[in-house]
């Protein structure tokens, strides 16, 4: 199957495309609002669905919104690759777009050249990734709807590109990088009874200060997760003393802290040191504190073979590729739970995302959607010869 020419896909089309995109629910800043659901977010689709029907492909919504197409008159299965067509508020013109309109690129490029794996790609642009309306319940709700449709069944892998949304790849000089996760995120509130006093009267070392243990807890969680797994990630978003005034010792405090890491195992590790720290510290500063879990995302680990499969294309077009962890989420997390999945990154100009900033260079651009169309061929004929379908976690 994979003796034939890989061919090149149209690079011009994809950056006129990616274009052409942009201006819908679009500001005058330049920023995009196609909010999941809303009439920018449909022109969107419409307009997805009819460059896909266009080509001569059949291209199709579900009941969620996601906008599907394949080759007319195949059967599967298909190997599903894309992103999300939504944005948040005054979002950028690549996150979620760049990865659905390499999708169409490819697939395209594969129809035009009649290639033989044509007939087992299907594209997919996800409904309401981002999940910043009231009723999305935290987003990733398209990807999420497809887990309990049928047509997952006829699916045999997912492969999802996308820009970085940070600063890595740019500062290490990387062109390229195979994605082998995604983070799991933790969320806590740290609860601190102390005791209200006067702040000129009462000596350091008769306080009850519960002010001192939120922190003291918020300066060690640094050390915690570089100690527990370096590649994780720790933030204490917000921290409010009680009663809050300048001559007053706290006699309360709250936190809300949040922590990222690529493995269950180093989450649970960084839990509980962090348990520990908030004891030892409280007893220390004669408080009380109890530290609360109040979210959890799973951590995602991607199809070994599939980010392998991925990595060795990327060598092929450039040195400057690396394996990286995705600190984002993505539609690739909740798919990865089913199917065999892998990513692909591209640099972000300045580390911009969410925001009017976005950029990528259009040569990176291109290498990516290159490099998708390659991995395409490679892993439809690697997840369609392959028998065990069972899900290989990365390392
Ligand atoms: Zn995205």
């Amino acid at each position: 199957m994979n003796a034939v020419p890989v061919p090149a896909i149209n690079a011009q089309r994809l950056l006129t495309d990616i274009t052409h995109l942009a201006q819908i629910g679009a500001g005058p800043d330049g920023s995009i609002h196609r909010i999941a659901g809303n009439k920018a977010d449909w022109a969107g689709r419409d307009w997805i669905d009819k460059t896909m029907r266009v080509e001569g492909l059949y291209s199709y919504y579900d009941e969620t919104g996601n906008v599907f197409a394949r080759r007319q008159a195949t059967s599967g299965p298909w190997l599903l690759i894309g992103s999300h067509a939504d944005t948040v508020p005054g979002g950028g013109h690549l996150d979620g777009a760049y990865g659905v309109i390499a999708a169409m690129e490819v697939l395209r490029t594969l129809h035009e050249t009649d290639h033989p794996v044509a007939d087992h790609v299907e594209t997919v642009a996800w409904f309401d990734e981002d999940g910043v309306t009231p009723t999305s319940n935290g987003g990733l709700v398209g990807s999420t709807a497809l887990t309990q449709h049928p047509h997952l069944d006829e699916l045999v892998g997912y492969l999802e590109l996308h820009v970085e949304q940070g600063p890595r790849m740019e500062a290490s000089g990387l062109e390229l990088s195979p994605v082998t996760g995604i983070v799991g995120v933790r969320r806590y509130t740290l609860t601190v009874r102390g005791q209200e006093n006067h702040a000129g009267t009462t000596p350091f070392s008769l306080r009850a200060d519960a002010g001192r243990v939120a922190s003291r807890t918020a300066a060690s969680l640094r050390d915690i997760c570089t100690e527990v797994d370096p590649l994780s990630i720790g933030n204490v978003g917000v921290i409010e003393f009680g009663p809050g005034a300048a001559n007053v010792v706290p006699g309360s405090a709250r936190a809300e802290i949040e922590i990222r890491a690529g493995q269950e195992a180093a989450l649970d590790d960084i839990e509980a040191e962090l348990h520990e720290s908030v004891a030892r510290i409280a007893e220390e500063e004669s408080c009380t504190a109890s530290l609360n879990r109040t979210s959890a995302k799973p951590a995602a680990q991607f199809d070994k073979r599939v980010v392998d499969l991925v990595e060795g294309v990327c060598r092929d077009r450039t040195k400057a590729c690396e394996p990286l962890l995705s600190y984002a989420g993505h539609d690739a997390s909740v798919i990865s739970t089913k199917l065999p999945t892998a990513m692909l990154f591209v640099p972000s100009t300045g580390g911009y995302s969410h925001s009017n900033r976005e950029h990528t260079p259009e040569e990176h651009l291109i290498l990516g959607t290159q490099a998708l169309l390659e991995s395409v061929i490679r892993a439809t004929g690697m997840l369609m010869d392959s028998k065990d379908t069972s899900l290989i976690l990365a390392a």
